[in-house]
């Protein structure tokens, strides 16, 4: 029997993971410029977390969960996003207590069950930031910032950024009956998934990819057209704070994101070089969501990132970090006595920080010299009887062919890096 992985999962093969290494890398970094601090939480949680949060009508929750009783018939899913679960830990480790704003950030795999395609797969990896405790528009601007530095410091340069605001409890049920009542009237003309939609998520039929909707739902009214006073302010904030640090910006009225929780500011970061999966990144405030998770009432605003996408933005522009580095030090052993003096050395070395290798398969002398050079190894050192008799053996400089003679008691003081 032949055991192939999961349709829509992918493995992260050896010669990839550099790739993946260098961008965790700099989210680290960054997130860390910023003064974000990392949470790490489970994969799964128990199934009622994410269908409160992300809500019941959505498509993530009542399509793509991957969701299962477990042995003691509890109902649990894999993660399919991570706010959730921050807001989950941010309550139960009373995180506000300890500080008036937590910031923090996460980095992992995350599951949805759709449709694999280009850019969209069941186990995907995001890497997010979340700002809990304060109201302040300067951090809904604070996302944005953090993100696209992110994207700037990997070379991205074809991006976007979308933001809205999506109201709040106050002026978005007025304007959902007035969008309904709209949508009801020109109900013939939407697609059958439309239709669906503004029985159950009547916002989302705003963002259809579906040329008809788009036609027909060209003049409803939009969110943005009525807020409420304190909404208005807070959106104008933010376009002010984006203008004050130069960061470029369309507002798009349509922009409803498909987790149910934000209020207020909602954006999305695409990029150009992605085909029709073309969000990057997306994220917006949810000053109700922790109270509705059971947290005292407490204020937040967080974006996620797809690091899947990030990596086929940086490989259609070339700029995917490549594999070249290989072991320091490759010895070339010619006898069994000399692979295992090798092997010791090897170990002593690896502790003071050096990568040696050696061969295990027992190789002709010009098939482990071959090794050496396909692993694109730095140095190789022959060792043999004769060498190991005098201590001194030649160290041969992979890049440019030369030879030196060396101690073999002071390999490591002779390598450069
Ligand atoms: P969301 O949580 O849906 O707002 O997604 C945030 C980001 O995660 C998106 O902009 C994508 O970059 C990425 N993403 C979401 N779903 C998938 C998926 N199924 N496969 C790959 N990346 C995804």
């Amino acid at each position: 029997m032949k055991f192939k992985s999961i349709k829509g999962t992918k493995d992260i093969l050896p010669g990839e993971v550099e790739a993946w290494q260098h961008v965790e890398r700099v989210v680290h970094r960054v997130m860390r410029d910023f003064n974000y601090r990392e949470i790490r939480t489970p994969v799964f949680e128990t199934t009622a977390l994410f269908s409160r949060s992300i809500g019941e009508l959505t498509d993530i929750v009542n399509k793509e969960m991957y969701t299962f009783l477990d042995r003691s018939e509890e109902s649990v899913t894999l993660k399919p996003e991570g706010t959730a679960s921050v807001l989950r830990a941010y309550i139960q480790n009373n995180l506000g207590e300890q500080s008036p704003l937590v910031k923090v950030y996460y980095m992992g795999p995350m599951f949805r069950q759709e449709r694999p395609q280009a850019g969209r797969l069941r186990q995907f990896h995001q890497f997010g930031a979340e700002a809990i405790g304060s109201q302040s528009p300067l951090l809904d601007v604070e996302m944005t910032a953090l993100a696209l530095e992110i994207y700037s410091q990997l070379g991205i340069k074809q991006f976007e950024l979308k933001i809205n605001s999506v109201g709040c409890e106050k002026c978005r049920p007025q304007y959902k009956e007035l969008l309904v009542a709209e949508l009801t009237r020109i109900q013939s003309k939407l697609s059958p998934e439309s239709q669906a939609r503004l029985k159950q998520n009547p916002l989302r039929v705003l963002d259809s990819k579906d040329e008809g909707d788009k036609a027909a739902t060209k003049n409803v009214p939009l969110m943005k057209d009525h807020l409420c006073t304190e909404c208005v302010e807070h959106f104008t904030k933010v376009q002010q704070l984006l203008n004050a640090i130069g960061i470029k910006y369309a507002i798009d009225g349509r922009l409803v994101r498909g987790l149910d929780y934000y209020t207020k500011t909602a954006y999305e970061i695409t990029s150009t070089a992605l085909g029709s999966q073309d969000a990057l990144a997306g994220g917006g405030r949810y000053d109700l969501l922790v109270e509705k998770l059971g947290g005292k009432p407490t204020p937040g605003v967080g974006f996620a990132a797809g690091i899947e996408r990030l990596l086929m933005v940086l490989e259609k522009s070339g700029n995917t970090p490549k594999d070249e580095a290989g072991p320091v030090l490759f010895f070339v052993a010619l006898d069994n006595s000399s692979l295992t003096w090798a092997f010791a050395e090897a170990t002593k070395l690896r502790a003071k920080g050096i990568a040696v290798e050696l061969d295990y398969l027992g190789r002709s002398v010009k098939a482990q010299m071959r090794e050496a050079n396909r692993q694109n190894a730095r140095y190789v050192v022959v060792v043999g009887e004769t060498e190991l008799k005098s201590g001194k053996a030649k160290l041969k400089d992979m890049r440019n062919g030369g030879e030196q003679e060396i101690s073999l008691e002071r390999i490591d003081g002779s390598l450069q890096s």
